[in-house]
């Protein structure tokens, strides 16, 4: 960890990062996103015994988007440790908001990280508990009991306005009678799930227990953490996951507000913000940092 407090080692690896950001563009998808400074750049790198290492907008808070993914599976998971089942663990190789991969298997999602299967999440955490974004909300409190996770009400709101491509995924999941909920409800949900915020710093000591093989954070089992590390693996930033596998080796989730959140089990956990994306929806600058970060670390898990 020494290198990494070493400010000409930050210093590098900001420019190369905010070098690679030139490359990619801030998300459209959601207009309340599509002003953030492009320029943004945090990192924080926690690790199990305690240190933390941080610099650039680390304490800034920014949409987690897809980052909340992660911790509403876990959630379930926590409830119901066999929900595998029906949101699957098959790798993506088609966009995260693709209707293709949920029509060719009959409305079965590929995995809880493209949006049909996150849509399956909150709706069991709806028909489970009552409140998704609530349920996902404890789940980050025990993992990080010091952060407020407030929702962006206008990130929602702004989202849920042009979002026909969510609505598309949930009325097609509801056809195939895949959920519980009323789709409205599961969709609205989502939304705000999605539009929770966070800092760098606050995400990467959220993801901890991911990391940790000792069991001390007792968030999840043994098991369950090996099954949603290797998902995260395979399919935490969609079609760019072989490289992320290739070139970084760290189970890797990524958001569309620019956040990438990497576990390294038995060591800790990295978050990066940098908004530009690229082509398919993971954060250029962030990809370029976490691969300098990951491999000084050696904390590749191969
Ligand atoms: N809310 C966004 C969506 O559903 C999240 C996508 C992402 O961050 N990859 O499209």
């Amino acid at each position: 960890m020494q290198l990494l407090r070493d400010p000409s080692f930050q210093r590098g690896v900001t420019e190369q990062a905010l070098r690679a950001a030139t490359t990619g563009r801030v998300t459209r998808g959601i207009p309340a996103l599509s002003n953030i400074d492009r320029s943004k750049f945090g990192v924080a790198i926690a690790t199990l015994d305690g240190d933390l290492v941080t610099w650039g907008d680390s304490h800034e808070p920014f949409s987690v988007q897809s980052l909340s993914k992660l911790f509403s599976l876990c959630a379930l998971l926590r409830l119901v440790p066999s929900s595998w089942t029906s949101v699957g663990w098959s790798p993506t190789l088609i966009e995260y908001n693709s209707l293709e991969g949920v029509e060719a298997r009959s409305g079965i999602p590929l995995n809880p990280f493209v949006n049909a299967g996150a849509l399956l999440v909150t709706d069991r955490l709806e028909a489970l508990t009552g409140d998704a974004v609530c349920a996902t909300r404890e789940l980050l409190r025990l993992s990080n009991p010091a952060a407020a996770w407030r929702v962006d009400a206008m990130v929602a709101k702004s989202e849920a306005a042009v979002s026909h491509r969510n609505k598309s995924i949930g009325y097609q999941l509801a056809s195939y009678q895949l959920l519980y909920a009323d789709v409205d409800r599961v969709l609205t949900s989502y939304f705000r799930q999605c539009a929770l915020t966070a800092n760098c710093i606050e995400l990467a000591s959220a993801a901890l227990f991911l990391a940790d093989r000792e069991s001390a954070y007792r968030v999840l089992p043994k098991r369950l953490r090996h099954q949603v590390n290797s998902v995260m693996l395979m399919s935490g930033t969609y079609s760019g996951a072989p490289d992320v596998s290739f070139q970084i080796g760290l189970p890797t989730k990524s958001g569309v507000g620019g956040g990438l959140l990497s576990v390294a089990p038995g060591q800790g956990a990295i978050c990066v913000w940098s908004p530009p994306l690229d082509r398919r929806g993971n954060s250029s600058g962030g990809l370029a940092a976490l691969s300098i970060i990951a491999s000084a670390l050696d904390w590749s898990i191969f």
